[in-house]
């Protein structure tokens, strides 16, 4: 395989998508495409609509308006049995009295097994790809957290699906193994090819895991983009705050600065050089815009700002040291003593306008 996803045909086409319950709205005018073989996640905060947009391309629920489609192929009216999906829930347990073996064969249960191969063969080939061969015979009960999760993989991906489902696949994982488990994820899907949504509501993960994350918010994708992007270049405040780290300014455009492409912004009491990227900007607009904590330095003659030191948190490969300027916080990468003074700076082609208002 090995092939990138961008110019693939599309394998899931979300079409202005709604969920209701009650006064509740779960998915609202939702549209999303998904690329034959890409690994695409929704990440967003608790009840952002995940889970109701991971049981609607499962069949599990059904949209109050819109339209889902696999293949081209309208999916409205499709149970779930007959989609050709697996699906892999958080707490989707294996069955207890069963072995391995027989709970990846249940995956089986309304399919033959895809190229004509027996039953038998075809756990064992699953097996040996999630990295569990001779444990077939093994009850569950036997293996760790992660394996068993390996084991619901194998059995959402026996049936030879055109879509595998993930929803919180690794959160009652540990940290390490969380990390483990995810690479496999990511190899196994790569190996296959196989169209792939995942739910997290980690950015971390979704960032690291993904060839493209749509960040949700309110039952609408606020962002869909690569992980370099939505971390690079988030479009909204709520992306700039929601994934990683992020200093948010407000201000006031007083003036182009010295280059083009550069605006002088009045933030408090302070002027600040921002580079405006793609975005147009006039004198008297409002910007809200962002600094990452990597982008502040002490060795900076840009955009200095007199900063006292709150808290320095030591997280061994870095610093996390709070500060205070202007009555607001800052969060940077540096390494100062709480307590004392310190100038920090930053360079204009580090600033990310996110929002303009013009007045
Ligand atoms: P989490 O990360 O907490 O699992 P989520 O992003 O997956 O959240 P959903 O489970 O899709 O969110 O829920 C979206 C919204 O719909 C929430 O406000 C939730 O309370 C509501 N909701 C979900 N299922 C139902 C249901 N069966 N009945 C009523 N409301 C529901």
């Amino acid at each position: 395989m090995g092939s990138e996803p961008g110019d693939a045909p599309v394998a899931l086409s979300i079409e202005g998508v709604s969920v209701e319950y009650g006064t509740t709205t779960a998915v609202e005018e939702l549209s999303l495409s998904v690329r034959e073989g890409e690994f695409f996640t929704l990440v967003g905060p608790s009840g952002c609509g995940k889970t109701t947009t991971l049981r609607l391309i499962a069949g599990f629920e059904a949209p109050d308006g819109g339209s889902i489609a696999v293949r081209g192929e309208d999916v409205s009216g499709v149970p779930p049995e007959e989609r050709d999906v697996g699906v892999v829930f958080q707490n989707y347990a294996l069955f207890p009295h069963m072995s391995v073996a027989e709970n990846v064969g249940y995956g089986l249960k309304f399919a033959d097994p895809p190229g004509g191969v027996s039953r038998e063969r075809r756990v064992e080939e699953l097996l040996e790809l999630v990295d569990l061969e001779g444990m077939g015979a093994r009850e569950p009960e036997q293996l760790s957290g992660g394996q068993q999760q390996r084991v619901a993989i194998a059995r959402a991906l026996a049936a030879g699906p055109d879509l595998l489902l993930l929803d919180e696949p690794m959160s009652a994982l540990d940290a390490r193994l969380r990390e483990r488990l995810r690479m496999q994820v990511r190899s196994i899907q790569r190996e296959l090819g196989i169209t792939t949504v995942y739910v997290t509501h980690d950015q971390e993960e979704a960032l690291a895991i993904s060839d493209r994350v749509a960040v949700m918010r309110g039952g609408r994708a606020e962002q869909v983009d690569s992980p370099q992007a939505i971390y690079g270049r988030p479009r909204t405040r709520f992306v700039a705050e929601f994934v990683g780290d992020n200093n948010v300014f407000a201000g006031e455009v007083v003036g182009p600065a010295e280059r083009s492409g550069r605006w002088a912004v009045r933030v408090g009491s302070e002027t600040v050089t921002v580079g405006s990227g793609d975005r147009e900007l006039s004198v008297g607009d409002r910007v809200t815009f962002c600094v990452r904590p990597e982008a502040f330095a002490t060795g900076l003659d840009h955009n200095r700002l007199e900063a006292r030191v709150e808290s320095a948190e030591f997280l061994g490969d870095r610093t996390r040291t709070r500060l205070e300027w202007q009555g607001r916080e800052l969060l940077v990468w540096t390494d100062d003593r709480p307590g004392g003074r310190v100038a920090v700076g930053f360079r204009p082609e580090d600033v990310h306008v996110v929002d303009v208002e013009s007045t």
